[in-house]
């Protein structure tokens, strides 16, 4: 099988040929159909993180295929069955997170395409107990970007509280923002959305924000505050200035959650206005199966789209270069299908 390694941080990936991986207890292997290019696997690629994987490895956590084999003591899966692998590839179930829902804090955890090998490959290894069964009526080239940039955006509104008729601003309309542009409105929320390029704030306007803030020509903070502030801001830009720009841009009693990760990132939060508005800072890390399981849902109930451009393995080093400089309309899908 076909898998495109990361060798060294910073040098264009390899198309290797490797063996077909065997599954171990509780794992499963599945036949990638298709998968997602998030901007974290350029930021695992190139070793951005104080946390760092350990080359060679294969990125990829937008993964979504068919089981294939099964490994000892699997029994609520089978082979046929299409299954989405996210970056949460196992947590240790016991642990106070995990009880608590909060396996996505399980200190414990294993990342796929981080910790383990990922997606950009033919074939994958998943953990059964967190390989999510994807609804027939999804194709896997749209589970695919829901299966990381959708149930990260879906929880951080989570995370946020969003109510209807607050406002929400989303910065950044990346493979991450276009769809929480869409899960915003679905919470009934009025809906700002900032980028740097006219392309993604038209296609932000068409999946329904109420309005677009080009950060490159206007103060992005004093744009929102004359609609009365943010009630809640989704920072998606790979920028630690945008985190800034959207944190000035609350409302009193408003909230900024952190899910973007630039290389090195830090904001200064001023104190004044942070204690006299009562606004808060809160980091949001991708979301657990059973937000991943509604993502699935309500995509299959026809309430979101996913806006996706499909291309071979052997493109990837071209891909992650196109989403670097901003030339995607939303989420490179790599089609490990085609030609089967
Ligand atoms: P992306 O490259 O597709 O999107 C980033 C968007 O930000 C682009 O549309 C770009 O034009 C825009 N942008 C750049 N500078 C800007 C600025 N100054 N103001 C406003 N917009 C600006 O990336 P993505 O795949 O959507 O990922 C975004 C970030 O989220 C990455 O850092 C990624 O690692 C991180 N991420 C975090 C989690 C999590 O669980 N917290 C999960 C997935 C991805
Ligand atoms: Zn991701
Ligand atoms: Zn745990």
């Amino acid at each position: 099988m076909k898998a495109a390694v990361v060798r060294a941080f910073g040098e264009p990936l390899v198309i290797e040929e490797r063996p077909d991986p065997e599954p171990g207890p509780g794992q499963v292997r599945v036949r990638v159909e298709a998968s997602g290019v998030c901007h974290t696997d350029i930021h695992a690629a190139h070793g951005d993180w104080p946390v760092k994987p350990t080359p060679p490895f294969v990125p990829g956590h937008e993964g979504v295929g068919l089981v294939e084999k099964l490994g000892d003591g699997v029994t609520h899966l089978e082979a046929g069955d299409r299954v989405a692998v996210p970056w949460l590839g196992w947590a240790c179930g016991r642990c106070e997170h995990c009880v608590s829902g909060w396996e996505t804090l399980c200190e414990q955890q294993i990342n796929t395409g981080y910790g383990c090998d990922g997606g950009y490959a033919e074939k994958m290894l998943a953990w059964a107990d967190f390989a999510q069964p994807v609804p027939q009526s999804v194709s896997a080239v749209d589970a695919a970007p829901l299966t990381c940039a959708g149930v990260t955006t879906y929880k951080a509104l989570k995370v946020a509280g969003v109510r209807p008729a607050q406002l929400v601003a989303v910065s950044g309309i990346g493979g991450l923002g276009h769809l929480a542009v869409q899960y915003a409105k679905v919470a009934g929320a009025q809906v700002a959305a900032i980028d740097v390029t006219g392309e993604k704030l038209e296609l932000a306007a068409e999946l329904g924000a109420d309005f677009v803030i080009d950060a490159r020509k206007h103060d992005v903070g004093e744009v929102l505050k004359q609609y009365g502030g943010a009630h809640a801001a989704i920072a998606l830009a790979v920028n630690e200035e945008a985190f800034a720009a959207v944190n000035s841009g609350l409302r009193r009693g408003g909230k900024l959650v952190m899910v973007a990760v630039p290389a090195h990132g830090t904001i200064k939060v001023p104190i004044f206005d942070t204690v006299l508005g009562g606004t808060s800072v809160v980091g949001s890390v991708v979301g657990t199966r059973q937000d991943l399981a509604e993502v699935f849902r309500l995509h299959a109930a026809g309430r979101t789209r996913v806006i996706h451009e499909t291309r071979p393995l052997s493109s990837v080093n071209e891909s992650i270069d196109d989403v670097l400089h901003g030339r995607v309309k939303a989420r490179i899908v790599l089609d490990l299908a085609a030609g089967r």
